[in-house]
């Protein structure tokens, strides 16, 4: 499987997930630019050690809230790369409460962040595909994408919209050579996870362990999935033997959504 000569932008990148698939496509052989809004010293960390595996690799500060800063960022790719061929849409954060007491700038920002900015970028990226007839939209969703959860209700709702849209693109696109296709992750050991685990304590009346264990319970497993997993099964989405499958939302969640 080589992704030699292509170009993935990979939102979100600086850290746990996508940095992890960020990683898998240039060890693939693709350009990759990164993203995110991490310290100076996380993006520097997060770029040195994705130029390491020998592509080209160049970083992006879009603030996926700002719908300009997003097609900015897609047009200086097409520009610098001569190409965005892969493009997947990762960045995500999380906010725990009870709905009454949800912050209401917190569900305009998961909205923002977790759903919207996937439109901003397949709507930047798509014309660039056409052309070229080939293109690959990653959307990493979550089990979330399939079940619920209390006390997440902006996150639960921003990824079933993000699955539903990753299959309209899939339907508009199919004859177009460009893919689109949703990963849905159970939980992945990341820093998005660990900062939730004391809010979940705090909303549930429990301690941070017992709060641990209580995740772990959804995943049959009883385990985390790994950042390596969901950057394996991005990569092979990623390609030109995937040229089929569109439209698909691949659950990776240690039986979680079986149940
Ligand atoms: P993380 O917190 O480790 O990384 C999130 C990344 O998004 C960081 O690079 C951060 O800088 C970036 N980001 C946040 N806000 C941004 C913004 N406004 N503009 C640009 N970048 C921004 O989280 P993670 O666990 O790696 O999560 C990555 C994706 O995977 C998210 O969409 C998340 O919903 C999804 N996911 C995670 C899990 C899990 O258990 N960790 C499970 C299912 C799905």
């Amino acid at each position: 499987m080589s992704l030699k000569g292509k170009t993935a932008v990979v939102t979100g990148s600086t850290s746990g997930i996508g940095h992890g698939i960020a990683l898998a496509l240039a060890k693939a052989g693709a350009n990759v630019v990164v993203n995110g809004l991490g310290t100076e010293e996380e993006n520097q960390k997060a770029i040195r050690e994705v130029a390491a595996q020998g592509t080209r690799v160049a970083f992006d500060p879009a603030n996926m809230m700002r719908h300009n800063q997003i097609a900015e960022m897609i047009a200086k790719a097409e520009k610098d790369f001569g190409s965005v061929d892969i493009l997947v849409n990762n960045a995500g954060i999380q906010h725990v409460a009870p709905v009454e007491e949800f912050p209401i700038e917190r569900w305009d920002a998961i909205i923002a962040i977790n759903l919207s900015s996937a439109f901003h970028t397949v709507r930047a990226a798509v014309p660039g595909m056409k052309r070229r007839k080939w293109g690959r939209i990653i959307n990493i969703c979550s089990a979330h994408s399939l079940r619920a959860s209390p006390f997440k209700g902006a996150y639960v709702a921003a990824k079933h919209g993000l699955a539903g849209f990753t299959k309209t693109v899939a339907l508009e696109l199919a004859e177009s050579g460009i893919t689109s296709n949703a990963v849905s992750p159970g939980f992945v050991w990341t820093p998005l996870v660990e900062k939730q685990i004391p809010d979940l304590a705090k909303s549930e009346n429990i301690t941070e362990d017992q709060a641990k264990r209580q995740i772990l319970s959804r995943q049959p497993t009883m385990r985390f999935v790994t950042v390596e997993e969901v950057a394996a099964l991005a990569a092979f989405l990623a390609s030109e033997e995937a040229a089929s499958i569109t439209g698909a939302n691949y659950t990776i969640d240690g039986g979680w959504t079986a149940q």
